[in-house]
């Protein structure tokens, strides 16, 4: 058990693809967890094995409205993070990053407790500078496709170091790269799962635009744990602090790697890139190194087969 003492914890967006590992890791390490969600692109069955569990909580609620509970620690999760969904409402998608983000700090606030905040690599938008460092103030469109994203968690940064300056708030704030892994939605468009479910169907993989752009993908369990020690550092430190795998690679060469490992023989076939799609991105970790001592110790085959075996449980239950 990391940590000795019990406390309760909010986790909004609970029921999401990293909602639900945090979840699961908070209760593992013996704290009370109360997960919030309005199910917008998160599901009952990601935390279904959770229900059960004495020490955890299901609310269904939208951050963008107030809430009143009691808790020691929040990490503010909600919000869709795939550009299909947050592209879906983006008027919803910006209220729910500033709107909640005000709701969670004035919960924080009232209660004298502890807050993270899921930012995102976005922040840097098409990024200028390569690998990309928490000083970079980023290169980003505030009027295009995906601004209302990007830009909405920009704003939740402002609000979070803001309520830290006017309130003394203790806020913690976590950059996050490309992650993947396990409870990643089939249809959300994102890259690792389309490849994955396309190579395990036989459909075509699609790879938008000419397949150079880079990305870098850190498994999530690597990335709870960077939660975890961020929550756990002083007070003093605050991030923003990138938390994501350094290894970059191609889309074609994430294609090939996935057709390989799944033995598939679906062939590529090239689509459109989407506007402001980012040519590359890769975070630079030495903060987190130094300050959490964190690092993703997940190789990517492994993450990628352990991936690969819960689609393939998941398309075979679906038949
Ligand atoms: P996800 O879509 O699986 O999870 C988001 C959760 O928030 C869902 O359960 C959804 O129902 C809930 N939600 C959305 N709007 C809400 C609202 N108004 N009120 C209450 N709940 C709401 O996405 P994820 O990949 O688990 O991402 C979680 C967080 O991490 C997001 O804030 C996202 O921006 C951030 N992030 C994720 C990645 C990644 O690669 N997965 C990268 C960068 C940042
Ligand atoms: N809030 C909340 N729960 C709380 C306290 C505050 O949801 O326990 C919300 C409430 O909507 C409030 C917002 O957080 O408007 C910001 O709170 P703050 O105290 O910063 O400002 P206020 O608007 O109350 O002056
Ligand atoms: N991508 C792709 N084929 C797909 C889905 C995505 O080539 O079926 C590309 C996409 O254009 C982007 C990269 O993969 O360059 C990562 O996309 P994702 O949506 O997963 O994340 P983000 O763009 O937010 O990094």
């Amino acid at each position: 058990m990391r940590d000795l003492i019990r406390k309760q914890v909010l986790v909004t967006g609970g029921a999401g693809f990293l909602g639900s590992h945090l979840c699961e890791q908070l209760i593992g390490n013996g704290h009370d967890v109360l997960c919030l969600d309005n199910f917008f692109t998160g599901t009952r069955d990601n935390i279904i094995h959770l229900m059960e569990n004495p020490r955890f909580e299901l609310m269904r609620h939208d951050i963008t409205f107030p809430l009143y509970v009691e808790v020691d620690e929040i990490y503010n999760l909600a919000c869709p993070a795939s550009p299909i969904h947050y592209q879906h409402d983006p008027v919803q998608t910006t209220k729910t990053s500033v709107h909640g983000a005000i709701n969670v700090l004035g919960l924080a606030k009232r209660l004298g407790a502890k807050i993270m905040q899921a930012s995102t690599s976005e922040v840097y938008g098409d990024p200028q500078v390569h690998p990309q460092t928490e000083d970079y103030w980023g290169h980003v469109n505030p009027i295009g496709y995906r601004s209302c994203y990007d830009e909405g968690k920009r704003c939740a940064e402002t609000l979070f170091f803001d309520y830290r300056r006017q309130h003394d708030i203790r806020i913690k704030v976590a950059r996050i790269f490309n992650t993947y892994g396990p409870r990643m939605h089939p249809n959300d468009g994102r890259v690792v799962s389309n490849f994955i479910v396309q190579a395990l169907t036989g459909q075509p993989i699609t790879i938008y635009g000419d397949g150079s752009q880079t990305r870098s993908f850190c498994y999530v369990d690597d990335l709870v744990d960077g939660f975890l020690r961020l929550m756990d550092s002083p007070d003093e430190f605050t991030g923003p602090v990138n938390i994501g795998n350094p290894v970059d690679l191609t889309m074609i060469e994430l294609a090939e790697e996935i057709l390989a490992l799944t033995g598939s023989e679906s062939r590529i076939k090239y689509e459109p890139l989407p506007t402001d799609d980012p040519v590359q991105r890769k975070p630079d970790i030495s903060l987190a190194s130094t300050e959490l001592g964190w690092q993703p110790r997940t190789d990517r085959r492994e993450g990628l087969g352990k991936t690969i075996a819960y689609f393939d449980n998941l398309l075979t239950r679906q038949g």
